[in-house]
């Protein structure tokens, strides 16, 4: 047996908290920061009073299920936002009810806990420097970042990291003669299925949130409102997708563009928050395999993504790519489960799936 085999038995797993003692684990050599984490780990699982039940069956759970003591680390972590003290006991009982792996456990999280709703109000914020550079942090109405987010993405050099060319002409904007960023130009899209369009006509349509091709969303009511100045209708079908956009003369190239950036609002690689807007148009099948230029074989993907994507889906490729499913773009893993990305979920195809 190993010395690591013995560290394994005797391990830092739920035990180690029982008598726990701040002092004695600084006399120890322990990191105060480390000690700092057990001590509260110890006030949760033996300290609770109040239910000091479900303490308990969480101490059977957590010996049971042989979990370490960072696993109960990352749990404390994770739940530290609820604020209902039941809640939280009855997800540590959820999370810590089967054995798993710290990524297995993290995933089991990011299902089962709720997510921490960042309250942030509009404000600026500046650092201060550090080798000579500060950092500039503003919320402002999505609106508003939008037409900015629009105006610094013109001209950029695609083969290039686009942060430091925005930077630029963001600082360039900011001189006197930097001149000003018009509001929403040129006019984002709007999607809306038909049963929506009618539904707000109907002044029905106070909940129905539509997503722009900016990556922002407006409600029903704002639809209305604007809806003289609409020019633009594009159709989809429920099955087949993208069908064809109405408006004053374009060129195809420009109109396929459009009708994929409504396809998906964001670039469809789960988790990705990049407005379709500022994407780049994608053959599922590469033209270089014989992909054709036509709608059920072009999506938006944002320049990262539309790079690491495998061009041959029988690639032996560990980061999965994007596939035609159902009529749609979806990235579809190396084990060939197809996964929607629901960051922004006012595209077309989002809508209609689930109409
Ligand atoms: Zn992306």
């Amino acid at each position: 047996m190993t010395g690591f085999d013995r560290y394994l038995k005797t391990g830092p797993t739920i035990d180690a908290l029982d008598g726990f003692d701040r002092p004695t684990a600084l006399a120890a050599g322990f990191d105060p920061a480390v000690a700092t984490q057990w001590q509260k780990l110890h006030d949760t699982y033996y300290g609770e009073k109040r239910f000091a039940y479900k303490a308990t069956e969480a101490r059977r759970l957590a010996a049971q299920s042989a979990f370490s003591l960072d696993q109960l680390r990352l749990i404390e972590r994770r739940i530290a936002h609820i604020k209902d003290r039941v809640a939280r006991w009855n997800l540590r009982l959820e999370l810590l009810a089967e054995p798993a792996t710290y990524r297995q456990l993290e995933t089991r999280i990011a299902k089962v806990v709720p997510e921490k709703k960042f309250h942030r109000t509009k404000s600026l914020r500046l650092t201060q420097s550090s080798n000579g550079l500060r950092s500039l942090f503003l919320t402002a109405d999505e609106r508003d970042l939008a037409d900015l987010e629009h105006y610094l993405r013109q001209d950029i050099d695609t083969t290039k990291p686009a942060g430091p060319q925005m930077l630029r002409r963001f600082l360039k904007l900011i001189r006197k003669d930097g001149g000003g960023i018009a509001h929403a130009q040129p006019r984002p899209i709007v999607v809306v299925t038909l049963e929506q369009h009618m539904r707000i006509m109907a002044s029905d349509g106070d909940e129905v949130v539509l997503g722009l091709s900016d990556g922002t969303t407006i409600t029903g009511a704002e639809y209305l409102a604007m809806r003289p100045e609409l020019s633009e209708v594009a159709l989809f079908h429920p099955h087949e997708g993208a069908v064809n956009l109405y408006r004053s003369a374009r060129y195809a190239n420009d109109k396929q563009r459009t009708l994929a950036k409504m396809t998906h609002t964001v670039c469809p690689w789960p988790g990705c928050k990049h407005a379709s807007e500022y994407c780049q148009v994608h053959h599922v099948t590469a033209y270089s395999q014989g992909g054709e230029t036509n709608m059920s074989n072009l999506a938006m993907l944002c320049s990262y993504h539309n790079r690491i994507n495998h061009d041959n889906p029988a690639h032996n490729n560990r980061r999965g790519g994007m596939q035609r499913v159902n009529g749609t773009t979806c990235w579809v893993s190396p084990n060939g489960t197809p996964v929607p990305n629901t960051t922004h979920p006012y595209g077309a195809a989002h809508i209609l799936t689930n109409a």
